[in-house]
């Protein structure tokens, strides 16, 4: 099957409802890491990118910035880090008040509308 483009409109209109929420947590983020010490996938793994920090920033944060307009390749990238490398546990704490899983779950919404889903019968995408 065909792969489809990426239809920017419906992700335009998720990064619109929640700009304020998006914007403030790109803003507020002060890269300290506390937040992967109550992520148990970092801790299991110390990985860098099981961080909630970088899961929230490579997602909508990278999809705020280009305005919706990414390659299905690199969304395809997006939809790994916000199902895969993330549980939606909702553990993970930011003492500047970011509401880190909110963010990913927007992330996923944004993957939804181009019926991207976690695909459990697959490994992620590589690289
Ligand atoms: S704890 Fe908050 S400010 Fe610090 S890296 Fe994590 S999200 Fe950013
Ligand atoms: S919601 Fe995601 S980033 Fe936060 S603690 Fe759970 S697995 Fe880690």
């Amino acid at each position: 099957m065909a792969k489809k483009n990426i239809d920017t409109a419906p992700i335009q209109k998720i990064l619109k409802k929640n700009k304020r929420e998006i914007k403030l947590g790109l803003k507020v983020c002060a890269h300290c890491s506390l937040c992967a010490e109550s992520c148990f996938l970092y801790q299991a793994t110390k990985d860098p990118k099981y961080m909630p920090s970088y899961k929230f920033i490579n997602s909508i944060g990278r999809l705020y910035r280009k305005n919706g307009k990414l390659s299905r390749g690199e969304m395809t990238k997006i939809r790994d880090i916000v199902w895969h490398d993330c549980v939606l546990c909702s553990r993970c704490y930011c003492p500047f008040g970011i509401n880190i899983p909110s963010l990913i779950a927007l992330a996923r919404q944004a993957c939804r509308t181009q019926d991207l889903y976690r695909e459990y019968d697959k490994e992620p995408t590589e690289g």
